[in-house]
């Protein structure tokens, strides 16, 4: 799938397929704003304007391409392909007014539903890194997205030892990032075993052949930290695994008398991503899934507010960017067929009726 993803990509940059200008349609006269700029609000932008709606792209940050631009290391998605595909979709539709804008309590989904938009599409992704539950946070400690952008943009350097937490894509990622940001020794600790690592395989063998060091059975429980507050260790204690749990891994159980200090100076929480809270708190009367992500009425992306759609890792809880771009593009399609009765009334060409 990867390499039939590449293919695409490939070529359609070399032949200038995104660089085609697409057909435009008669204005249909209504409005939709799409906030965040990451695959699936720029998938859904692209196609809302090329039903002939009037398009709004609101993100805080001032270029596009969410985590794909901001987060994933350049060794695995050039930034020149991503940025060179994101213009071209975005050229080659027109006329989509970009806008600088956080959501967020002073700026809520009201304002904006207040604003004349007829629909507003939220796509903000997953954007703040889940900690671990630890009686101290001693500086050194990074969430994974942050430490992420901090080496890819910052030019962030490393030194002596990091502990990444967590077993997923998320941490193969950091672990690298901390070996290439010049990490004597990288520690991925993980509380099960390699069989129930959601990491793809193919990455976690990279790794390995890195050099990055695997503790797998190990659960880290909190930090240790010297009397200025900077981190010395991780405290972990080892695990064996019981029964399925409901997320149908094994479970990992504490072995009692294991606990040790794993020496560290860095560590990354690579243990989940969520909704920032005060996104939640800008969107009255949105409806949360009780895994922290948006729900949308079944078999739709239609959330419980009115006019209001999501799509991409804040409803899905984080997948994959051809998901983002899939799930941009029908919740797109949905919101022009629901707006199909407004622009009958008012008639193609604009709200006065044309
Ligand atoms: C480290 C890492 C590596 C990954 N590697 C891969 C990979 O190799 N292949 C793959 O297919 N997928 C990968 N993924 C997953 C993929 O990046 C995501 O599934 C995809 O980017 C989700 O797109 P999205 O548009 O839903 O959200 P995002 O890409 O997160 O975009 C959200 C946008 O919303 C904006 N935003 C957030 N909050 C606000 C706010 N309050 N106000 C205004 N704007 C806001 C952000 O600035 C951002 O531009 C990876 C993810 C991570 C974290």
């Amino acid at each position: 799938m990867r390499h039939l993803q590449r293919w695409v990509s490939r070529t359609a940059l070399e032949e200038g397929w995104s660089r085609q200008p697409r057909s435009r349609p008669a204005p249909t006269g209504c409005r939709v704003a799409v906030v965040g700029a990451g695959a699936a609000g720029v998938a859904a932008a692209v196609t809302l304007a090329a039903h002939g709606h009037e398009v709004v792209l609101l993100d805080r940050e001032a270029e596009p391409g969410g985590v794909a631009r901001g987060t994933i290391p350049p060794e695995r998605l050039p930034d020149e392909i991503l940025r060179r595909e994101l213009e071209d979709a975005l050229l080659a539709s027109g006329g989509i007014e970009r806008r600088r804008f956080e959501l967020s309590t002073s700026n809520s989904l009201d304002s904006l539903l207040a604003e004349d938009f007829d629909a507003v599409l939220l796509a903000m992704g997953l954007t703040r890194s889940v900690a671990l539950e630890a009686a101290v946070r001693p500086e050194g400690v990074y969430g994974a997205l942050e430490f992420l952008r901090c080496v890819k943009h910052g030019g962030q350097r490393v030194q002596g030892a990091v502990a990444v937490l967590g077993g997923g894509n998320t941490a193969i990622d950091a672990a690298l990032s901390a070996l290439r940001a010049g990490a004597a020794d990288v520690y991925v600790v993980y509380r099960r075993s390699f069989t129930e690592m959601p990491a793809w395989p193919e990455e976690r063998d990279a790794a390995v052949r890195a050099g990055v060091h695997f503790l797998v059975l190990t659960q880290p429980l909190d930090y240790v930290s010297d009397g200025d507050g900077r981190l010395t260790g991780l405290r972990v204690v080892r695990t064996r695994l019981a029964e399925p749990d409901a997320s149908g891994r094994r479970r990992p159980v504490p072995i009692a008398g294991t606990e040790h200090v794993l020496p560290c100076e860095v560590a990354v929480e690579a243990i989940g991503q969520s909704v920032d809270e005060t996104v939640r708190q800008a969107l009255a009367g949105v409806k949360f899934t009780e895994k922290g992500t948006i729900w949308t009425r079944p078999g739709t992306l239609m959330t419980s507010r009115e006019r209001v759609w999501a799509a991409g890792d804040i409803v899905n809880g984080g997948a994959t960017v051809v998901e983002a771009v899939a799930e941009g593009m029908r919740a797109a399609r949905e919101i022009h067929a629901a707006l199909a009765p407004a622009q009958a009334a008012t008639g193609p060409g604009g709200r006065s009726g044309g």
